[in-house]
């Protein structure tokens, strides 16, 4: 006797093969009936044996693609049909398109194959794909996803492409991206006017030889243009350097493939997953000695950023090449990458000396994502190309029709609806009218395609942050939530802990409920709301904002606070007297000196005090050198924070630490094991703090949490100690976690005043 069911998946489920994979499974099961995606999902009618049936929805949950999420199956009985037999059926199109869009994902080892394949139709040929891999975020335009609605529109497949596309037990049966030699794009060769030298293979061949041979080829890839020069090149990498002004910030990698990267790198078995893992990022692994890439490429760093080619277009020109090369996103110091050949031409002029492009329109910058392994774990330091616009899925209720803004630097936005929440990719440091331009189409392009007419904006509290102001000046329900509070709730989030949390917000400077810059944070949060218990001691920041590149400014502002005009004797001839002069009458008047309890401030002024550095090219620099200078090294000793109470409030006091490193430096102790000591010592004092205020769930947040030493260690050192301790994995640490704090906060609250 046959049953018929009916059975409605919400999730992620279209655009990578899931169709094909439910028909496969249906026809092997000699089930009757039809698949069809809806708004929604997947809805799928069933008619056959019960048993037959029984084993259709475990194998759906089991062997569903790799990529794929279901969040929801529902099932129910339907009287029979009886269905003559399976067929995927057209989409639907009706209700509101609240479904998910999938990430751009890596070239599969099928397609692989074929492109390196003399006999294949495709051989050589840059944008293969197929359902299990190839472009989705980057050229989707509307929902559901359909090649119609996508930038591979205007490409007439030919007859065999839709033959394969077709064809219910073929890797492409609905690949909507499915292209070939005869059909598909092209790739084409110009110089700097924009004259085609090149085109087809041979536009890849001669970027090829111009790569081995000095220059710097802007090549348009999958989310965006990359500029790609020799690694091996020193004087390359300078040019590159100077043309895009990026004077030490580390440039990307890639390698040929795994084995090109093993012989520079050291690299784990978990690091290696997530080199060659569908999404695909770029891995921070350490480099090896002897390793081939040029010194030049991340000055003074011990590891590289290495991703391995994701498209064929990548594997091609790597193949050819088989040596690394810089690959950094095509654009000028920290404006948003570039994503067309013409704008390219005028963008990246003066800094490409060719132009490797294509006609497959970009319909949304992608940049690489950037992640690292911390105790086994995948951690994501920018979160882009292969996990956006994936949802972070939680059990809190989900507000519907919202909207965040995020913060200032390395913004990204967020919406919400039934599904989940959605974060964009990364948008970048707002601080150019082509970021700006970049926010606003990012939240315009999300807005349209997930349908959201927002009820409520939320933003950051700092009044003068840019995305603070879009919201404020474009719409009416706008809810503010403090910097460090939005970074608790991304933890929070991502992890569904239960309250009440003791959040840790480490980071440069967010905009304080006091109207100081708060950056070393412990802030309690529960059901009713939220309350500062403690925060590293105040200093003032002569200059403000200009502090985080002046560090000595900031570390004027930290000697200052304990020893007044006597600092002029302690760290004498750091910079001319003149300077310190007019720093010394900005505190003392007060003038553009804003009291501080940032963390990273405080990193800052121990890399200038210790003379690792002098000015930072961008922020976090000094940091990060005095963080790299803890490598391999192993030891307890610290220095003394105090912990003072007054009132409800502990005060994290730094001076015995920095009367610590000063009395180091002038002993000349090595500068290891000062950074080993201060590391230490703020490992020490974040355990002793929680233990004070004995919340058992700890959230580990902000950007200071990027360091690797002080995660692992604040970690190991609470739970040691009992602590539930979480961190960001899923969204970044820095701000680019902010939105998705923005939007929790929001769903844990909701109009409550707190
Ligand atoms: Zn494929
Ligand atoms: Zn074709
Ligand atoms: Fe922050």
């Amino acid at each position: 006797m046959p049953h018929r069911i009916k059975i409605s998946i919400k999730g992620a489920v279209q655009g990578v093969g899931f169709r094909p994979f439910i028909y496969k499974l249906a026809k092997s099961l000699n089930l009757k009936g039809y698949v069809s995606n809806t708004n929604e999902g997947v809805v799928i009618e069933a008619e056959g044996n019960e048993n037959f049936l029984q084993e259709f929805i475990l194998k759906i949950n089991s062997e569903k693609p790799p990529i794929s999420i279901i969040q929801k199956l529902k099932t129910e009985k339907l009287p029979l049909n009886n269905f003559r037999e399976f067929e995927i059926r057209k989409s639907r199109l009706k209700g509101y398109p609240d479904t998910i869009m999938f990430p751009d994902i890596a070239t599969c080892p099928e397609c692989l194959k074929e492109i390196f394949d003399k006999k294949n139709r495709r051989y050589l040929y840059p944008f293969t794909n197929c359902t299990n891999c190839g472009p989705r975020y980057s050229i989707i335009e509307s929902l559901p996803y359909d090649r119609a609605r996508t930038t591979m529109k205007a490409f007439q497949m030919c007859g065999e492409c839709k033959g394969e596309y077709d064809d219910p037990t073929n890797r492409r049966f609905h690949a909507q991206p499915n292209a070939c030699p005869v059909c598909g794009p092209h790739m084409e060769l110009w110089d700097k006017k924009g004259n085609v030298i090149e085109s087809h293979l041979n536009a890849l061949l001669s970027s090829v030889n111009f790569i081995k041979e000095g220059k710097i080829i802007a090549v348009k890839g999958l989310g965006g243009f990359h500029f790609f020069a020799d690694a091996l090149n020193p004087d390359v990498i300078e040019r590159l350097r100077i043309r895009k002004r990026r004077e030490e910030k580390p440039f990307a990698l890639m390698y040929p493939d795994i084995l090109s990267v093993k012989r520079d790198c050291e690299v784990s078995e978990k690091e290696e997953e997530l080199l060659i893992s569908v999404r695909c990022p770029i891995v921070l692994l350490k480099k090896k000695k002897g390793c081939s890439a040029s010194d030049t490429a991340a000055p003074k760093n011990p590891d590289l950023g290495i991703m391995i080619p994701y498209t064929p277009l990548h594997h091609i020109i790597m193949r050819y090449l088989k040596t690394p090369v810089v690959a950094t996103s095509g654009n000028l110091s920290e404006e948003p990458i570039c994503t067309d050949e013409n704008e390219a031409l005028s963008r990246l002029n003066g800094i490409a000396d060719f132009f490797l492009v294509h006609n497959r329109p970009i319909y949304r910058h992608v940049d690489d994502s950037i992640a690292r392994i911390v105790m086994n774990n995948n951690v994501i330091l920018r979160r882009s190309r292969g996990y956006a616009p994936m949802p972070v899925l939680t059990e809190n209720p989900q507000g519907k029709n919202i909207i965040s803004v995020g913060g200032h630097l390395k913004n990204t936005i967020a919406v919400s609806n039934v599904s989940g929440i959605f974060i964009s990719q990364h948008i970048g440091d707002l601080e150019s009218i082509e970021s700006y331009n970049s926010f606003r189409n990012t939240i315009r392009k999300f807005t349209e395609v997930y349908k959201i007419n927002p009820e409520t904006v939320i933003c950051d509290t700092h009044p003068d942050y840019i995305s603070s102001k879009y919201a404020k000046e474009n719409f009416k329900n706008v809810i503010s939530v403090q910097h460090h509070v939005s970074h608790i709730f991304s933890v929070i989030a991502e992890n569904d802990i239960s309250m009440p949390v003791l959040g840790v917000a480490w980071d440069g400077a967010g905009y304080g409920d006091d109207k100081t810059v708060w950056g070393g944070e412990f802030i309690a949060i529960d059901n009713m709301g939220y309350s500062r218990k403690a925060h590293l001691k105040k200093f003032p920041l002569p200059g403000g904002a200009s502090a985080f590149k002046d560090i000595y400014k900031t570390a004027f502002g930290l000697l200052y606070e304990i020893f007044g005009e006597g600092l002029f004797e302690i760290i004498p001839g750091i910079s001319g007297r003149k300077e310190y002069g007019i720093l010394a009458n900005m505190v003392k008047k007060n003038i553009n000196s804003p009291p501080c309890s940032s963390a990273g401030r405080l990193f800052d002024a121990i890399a200038f005090i210790t003379g690792v550095r002098k000015t930072a090219g961008f922020e976090g620099q000094a940091a990060m050198e005095l963080e790299f200078l803890t490598e391999g090294l192993n030891s307890e000793d610290s220095y003394d924070i105090e912990l003072k109470r007054t009132n409800d409030m502990i005060v994290l006091d730094w001076e015995n630490l920095l009367r610590g490193v000063i009395e180091d430096t002038k002993n000349n102790l090595n500068l290891k094991i000062i950074s080993l000591k201060f590391h230490n010592s703020l490992v020490n004092a974040i355990v002793r703090t929680a233990e004070k205020i004995d919340i058992q769930n700890v959230a580990l947040t902000g950007g200071c949490f990027q360091n690797k030493y002080l995660l692992e260690n604040s970690i190991r050192g609470l739970k040691e100690n009992g602590f539930n301790v979480f961190w960001n994995r899923e969204v970044p640490a820095n701000d680019g976690g902010i939105s998705l704090g923005q939007i929790a906060y929001y769903s844990y609250y909701g109009n409550k005043k707190i």
